[in-house]
């Protein structure tokens, strides 16, 4: 099954191709039919295709834009923060982040614009293009590495109008049925408290709040009239 979708060989040959994203929303369309029958399956297929992407970013040999438009000239003043979850018990190194996020985001975003052109995302690392979404990912042991500036646009939030005035933080972990611990939301009010005492804390979203298409980062999140989200213990940290 996993070889038929997803056949390395031939994507070796592909990625050559700039326009190698063109196809990539047939792995997402294949990915959401498997979706709803086969969870194993679909973790198997993920874990190949960003596999492959995170190794062939490593060695260079993803055709990409040297230049492109400057998404980051869109930034507006901050005065929103976004929470999202990995979804992802085990934890995400930055790299396998980048190529998911390569393949999630940018590349059905490009196949899908008019204009064609290589994928660009205006986020430079070490003179090589990286595709985080987030601007800051807390880890499970509380520790947080910084990922985008907070000069540079997230696509993360669904809405780019949401995206061009906010910053996003991760926490690297499946939430989707579970509350961060109190150490994981020290350190996320933390971080807004030092960083952008200018937010209002009714400017502070849970993913889910932006995209109703999602639940990220938690279903917990938001309070109902039967319990208590964890939304609102983060609020009182501020
Ligand atoms: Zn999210």
């Amino acid at each position: 099954m996993t070889i038929k979708l997803f056949d390395i060989i031939e994507w070796e040959k592909k990625i050559q191709n700039p326009f190698w994203y063109d196809e990539v929303p047939q792995i997402i369309e294949a990915l959401n039919v498997l979706r709803s029958h086969d969870k194993t399956e679909v973790n198997k297929l993920k874990d190949v295709v960003y596999s492959f992407f995170e190794e062939k970013l490593r060695e260079g040999k993803v055709a990409l834009g040297i230049s492109g438009k400057k998404w980051n000239q869109e930034r507006k003043p901050i005065d929103t923060i976004i929470i999202h979850h990995t979804s992802n018990p085990e934890g995400l190194s930055k790299e396998r982040l980048s190529a998911i996020e390569l393949v999630r985001l940018y590349a059905p975003a490009y196949a899908k614009r008019k204009k064609r052109e290589p994928i660009y995302s205006d986020h430079i690392r070490n003179g090589e293009q990286v595709f985080w979404p987030y601007h800051w990912i807390i880890r499970a042991d509380g520790t947080c590495d910084r990922l985008l500036n907070d000069n540079e646009i997230g696509w993360q939030a669904g809405k780019w109008d949401i995206n061009c005035r906010s910053i996003a933080i991760c926490i690297d972990d499946d939430h989707e049925y579970s509350a961060p611990d109190k150490k994981e939301l020290e350190v996320v009010a933390g971080l807004i408290k030092n960083n952008y005492p200018q937010v209002s804390k009714d400017r502070i979203f849970g993913h889910c709040e932006i995209n109703l298409k999602t639940t990220c980062p938690s279903e917990l999140f938001l309070s109902t009239p039967e319990r208590r989200g964890w939304k609102d213990d983060l609020l009182n940290m501020l």
